[in-house]
């Protein structure tokens, strides 16, 4: 079977959710579609997405200490994101942000901290983030606008509205769409996924979260980034492979260390 011009630009395979099948299913990706890259979310997760990334071609890294792990990352955590963020499979500092859900273990002032240096990071390094807002988009708006000014990176499975998504396409920033555009409720996100620039637009899975209708609730996994491609298409009156396309072309753009293949986009 012909591989389809698709790319998950946001993926959890080192987690627990896949350990039975994990080599397996990765191999399954590789045959079916361009890849994925696997941020990781604190040291642990971003040594095993580094570890992902250099046993398979087509899976890539990102390294950073997620805002709902704070509670037990250490300031020196900082600097071994920062040395394994030059590695040549590493294409991102990810998944970093604000989460004032998931709060319990991590106070707000802890996460701006984290997620400031991690934004200072990534400019001194000139590479992309990947950024996690949950119930905290006026303060993330807030920071990114100010000691993020001219960093790049894509706001993941963005829950925001068109005002602020408005706010953030004029700063450069790029959209991520999952599961969250299949699921009947949240016309919002469809919304959004409809007025997008096409040059913004990612997809992504967020595996094994977030699994996209008619899947939902179930374990996620990269080839359903194949679900999402079908709604954005639908959405936006265009073909289903031509979606793909233009939304790979423009993770390369983002993330100039991935390397997938050239003619299938
Ligand atoms: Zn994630």
């Amino acid at each position: 079977m012909d591989r389809l011009p698709l790319f998950d630009t946001h993926a959890h395979l080192d987690t627990e959710e896949f350990a039975a099948d994990r080599d397996s299913l990765i191999r399954e990706i590789g045959e079916s579609m361009l890849g994925f890259i696997n941020p990781g979310c604190d040291v642990e997760s971003s040594r095993a997405a580094l570890k992902l990334a250099h046993t398979y071609p087509f899976v890539f890294a990102a390294v950073g200490l997620h805002p709902e792990d704070i509670g037990h990352c250490r300031r020196e955590d900082l600097q071994v994101i920062e040395a394994w963020a030059r590695d040549e499979r590493v294409v991102a500092i990810g998944e970093i942000g604000l989460d004032y859900y998931n709060d319990e273990e991590s106070p707000h002032e802890d996460q701006r901290f984290y997620l400031v240096e991690q934004l200072k990071m990534a400019r001194r390094l000139d590479l992309p983030v990947i950024i996690h807002d949950r119930e905290a988009h006026a303060d993330m708006m807030d920071i990114l606008l100010s000691e993020g000014k001219g960093v790049r990176g894509v706001l993941h499975c963005f829950s925001g509205d068109w005002a602020m998504a408005e706010t953030m396409l004029e700063a450069g920033w790029y959209f991520g769409f999952g599961g969250t555009s299949t699921f009947k409720n949240d016309h919002g996100v469809r919304e959004i996924l409809k007025k997008m620039p096409q040059d913004r637009i990612l997809f992504e899975t967020d595996s094994p979260y977030m699994a996209p209708v008619p899947f939902r609730g179930r374990r996620n996994n990269p080839l359903l980034t194949a679900r999402v491609a079908e709604k954005a298409a639908e959405v936006r009156g265009i073909p289903v492979e031509t979606m793909m396309a233009i939304a790979t072309k423009n993770s390369k753009i983002l993330f100039p260390k991935l390397k997938i293949d050239e003619k299938m986009v």
